[in-house]
C-alpha cells in the first residue's frame, strides 16, 4: 500500500515511472520505521530513498549533510519539483535561522537539511523535539568513522539521534565504507537492527588504468590528442600545480581551467559553470572539486599525483561515465608521490597516522599491481567480483607469471600457524628464518614454517605477499594491529591446491623517478 504512495510521489514530484533496484526495497524499509544504512556509489541514486518516504509519511524529515554548497543546491532541486524543503547552518544570520524554524514549528516544510555543526549548537535538539520528525536522513554517513577518509568530529554528534529519538528511523547513506567504516557507522548511530543495503560499487565503463610517474606532461598531452573535445578532470596534489598545469595545457591550445580551495568563492563557481556547460574542457583541480557536481558527461579522470587512499580514487574516478558512456580513468605512479604523502600524514594532523599509512600503502599496492584492478579495487570495498573485468590495464595487457603455488602455501601456512596474529613484516622474517629480537622474543623461530622460504629476499617476498594480498589470498586486519588473517580463498590454497600464479619480481621496475615539477 504504501510503496503504492511512494511509486505515487516519484511521479508526481520528481516525474520518474520507476525506482531504481535497491530503491524500492530500502524505501519500503524505511516506511516500516526501521533503520536502514545505504551504500550506492555517486550517483547510485542516494537521495530519493529519503526524499520519497519524507514525502509519503506526515511530518518532516531531517538531513544532516556536511557540505553547505551542496545543501543549497538539493533545496533549491527540491523546490523546482514542488517540495517544501530549506536548510540551516551557521552562514544564515540568527534573523534568517528563526524565521526557517518558525516555518517548521508551523508545519510548512517537508525537508530541513542541517549542517552537523548546526546540530553541535546550544538546544538544537530541543528544537527537534518540537518538530513531528518523520525521518533523520545522515547523508556522507562514513564522516562519523575515523576509520572513513573524511572524517568529520562533530559527526560524532549525531550519535545522541537514536537516543533522544528512539521512534524515528535514521537512514544513514554513504558512497565510500569499507567494511571497517560501515560497521563503525551502525554502531556509533547506534542503529536499531539496522539493515544494510549495498549495491555494487562496479563501474564497468570505466577504463582503469596507471602510468609510472615519468615524463606526465607528454603523456598527458598525447591522451588529450586522442581524446579530442571530451571534457575531463586531472587531480594534482598541490594548489600550485593545478595552475602550472592549467597554464601548460591552455598554451598547448586547450580550453583548460583550475580549481581549489585557496581561489575566491566567486572565481571557483565560474570554473564549475564553465566546466559544467562545456566552455571548458579540462580542469586541474586539488580534491577540493568534485563533491556534489553533477555533470554525467566526464569522459575521463587523470590523477597526476597519487591519491592518498583507495577511497579517495574510488571516488575521485567516479566523476567520470555518470551516464554510463566508455570513460577512462589514468593514474601517474611515482614513489616520490609516495613519500610526499608518508611526509603529509605523518607530519600532518591527520587523526590515526598509522591507518592513514596503512591506507597509503594499500593505494601503492593497487598502483603496483600484477592483478586486475578492478577486482583489487572492489575487493577492498568488500565486494567479491569472479572474473577479471577485461577492462582495465592488466587485463589488457596481462604480465607472464609463473607458478607460485607454493609460496604462496608457505605463506599462509606460516600466516596460519602465526596464528593470524603477525604483521607482514614479521610473517617475511618468519618465512626468511630471521632470527631478530622480535622472532626470538615471540618464541617464533620454534614454529614449523620458520626458515622454510630462506631461498627469496625480503623485497621479494614483499612483492609476492602483495600481489597474494591484491588477489583477495589474505586480508590485512586494520583493526587487530594490521594482523594478517586468512579466509576462504586461503582454504582453497592450503588444502584444495589452487594455483597461484605470481609475477615475477623485478626490482624497481615501476616509477623510481623522482616526482616531475610543474
Ligand atoms: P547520489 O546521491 O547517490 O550520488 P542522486 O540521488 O543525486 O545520487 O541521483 C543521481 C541522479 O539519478 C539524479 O539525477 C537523480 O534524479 C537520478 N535518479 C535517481 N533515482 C532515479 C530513478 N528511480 N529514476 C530515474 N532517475 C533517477
Ligand atoms: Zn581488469
Amino acid at each position: 500500500m504504501e510503496i503504492r504512495a511512494a511509486k505515487q510521489v516519484l511521479k508526481d514530484y520528481f516525474g520518474y515511472d520507476s525506482f531504481r533496484p535497491m530503491q524500492e526495497d530500502i524505501i519500503r524499509n524505511v516506511l516500516q520505521n526501521q533503520d536502514v544504512l545505504v551504500l550506492m556509489p555517486t550517483g547510485g541514486g542516494k537521495s530519493l530513498c529519503y526524499q520519497v518516504p519524507a514525502m509519503v509519511k506526515p511530518g518532516i524529515c531531517v538531513v544532516v549533510s556536511p557540505l553547505i554548497a551542496l545543501m543549497k543546491d538539493q533545496v533549491e532541486a527540491l523546490r523546482e519539483n514542488g517540495i517544501a524543503a530549506d536548510f540551516l547552518n551557521s552562514t544564515q544570520t540568527s534573523k534568517e535561522q528563526e524565521v526557517i524554524e518558525n516555518k517548521c514549528y508551523d508545519g510548512k516544510l517537508k525537508m530541513l537539511y542541517v549542517s552537523p555543526e548546526k546540530l553541535l549548537s546550544g538546544g538544537f535538539f530541543t528544537f527537534l523535539k518540537r518538530l513531528q520528525i518523520n525521518l533523520f536522513a545522515i547523508d556522507e554517513a562514513h564522516c562519523i568513522s575515523a576509520w572513513g577518509h573524511d572524517f568529520r568530529p562533530e559527526y560524532t554528534q549525531l550519535k545522541y539521534i537514536k537516543e533522544q529519538f528512539p521512534e524515528v528511523p535514521v537512514i544513514a547513506l554513504t558512497a565510500t565504507a569499507d567494511k571497517l567504516t560501515r560497521q563503525d557507522i551502525l554502531q556509533q548511530l547506534m542503529l536499531h537492527e539496522p539493515q544494510t543495503f549495498v549495491s555494487s560499487f562496479d563501474r564497468p565503463n570505466i577504463y582503469l588504468q596507471v602510468k609510472p610517474g615519468r615524463d606526465r606532461i607528454k603523456h598527458i598531452l598525447s591522451f588529450l590528442d586522442e581524446h579530442p573535445n571530451q571534457p575531463g578532470i586531472i587531480y594534482c596534489l598541490s594548489r600550485n600545480a593545478t595552475e602550472n598545469l592549467a597554464a601548460k595545457l591552455q598554451s598547448a591550445g586547450y580550453k583548460a581551467t583550475y580549481y581549489h580551495a585557496g581561489i575566491p568563492a566567486e572565481k571557483r563557481a565560474s570554473a564549475q559553470e564553465k566546466f559544467l556547460r562545456d566552455d571548458v574542457q579540462i580542469v586541474c583541480a586539488t580534491i577540493a572539486f568534485g563533491m556534489g557536481i553533477d555533470k554525467s558527461n566526464v569522459r575521463w579522470v587523470i590523477h597526476y599525483n597519487l591519491p592518498k587512499n583507495l577511497e579517495s580514487y574510488y571516488q575521485e574516478i567516479g566523476r567520470a561515465g555518470r551516464d554510463g558512456a566508455k570513460s577512462e580513468a589514468l593514474l601517474f605512479y611515482s614513489y616520490g608521490d609516495v613519500a610526499s604523502l608518508r611526509t603529509m600524514l605523518t607530519e600532518g594532523k591527520d587523526k590515526e597516522p598509522e591507518l592513514q599509512l596503512a591506507k597509503l600503502e594499500r593505494m601503492q599496492q593497487f598502483a603496483e599491481a600484477t592483478h586486475c584492478r578492478r577486482q583489487i579495487l572492489l575487493q577492498y570495498f568488500g565486494e567479491t567480483k569472479a572474473e577479471a573485468c577485461q577492462n582495465c590495464d592488466i587485463c589488457r595487457n596481462p604480465p607472464s607469471t609463473f607458478d607460485g603455488t607454493v609460496y604462496a602455501q608457505k605463506a599462509l601456512s606460516a600466516i596460519a600457524r602465526l596464528k593470524e596474529e603477525a604483521r607482514i613484516g614479521t610473517v617475511i622474517d618468519v618465512l626468511r628464518g630471521s632470527r631478530n629480537q622480535h622472532i626470538l622474543s615471540k618464541g617464533y623461530d620454534k614454529i614449523k614454517t620458520f626458515g622454510a622460504g630462506q631461498d627469496l629476499g625480503f623485497l621479494e617476498w614483499q612483492t609476492y605477499l602483495h600481489q597474494m594480498l591484491n588477489a583477495g589470498l589474505f586480508e590485512i586486519a586494520y583493526d587487530q594491529n594490521y594482523a594478517l588473517k586468512l579466509n576462504a580463498n586461503s582454504e582453497t590454497v592450503l588444502f584444495q591446491h589452487k594455483k597461484v600464479p605470481l609475477v615475477k619480481f623485478a626490482p624497481a621496475a615501476a616509477a623510481s623517478q623522482p616526482a616531475e615539477r610543474i
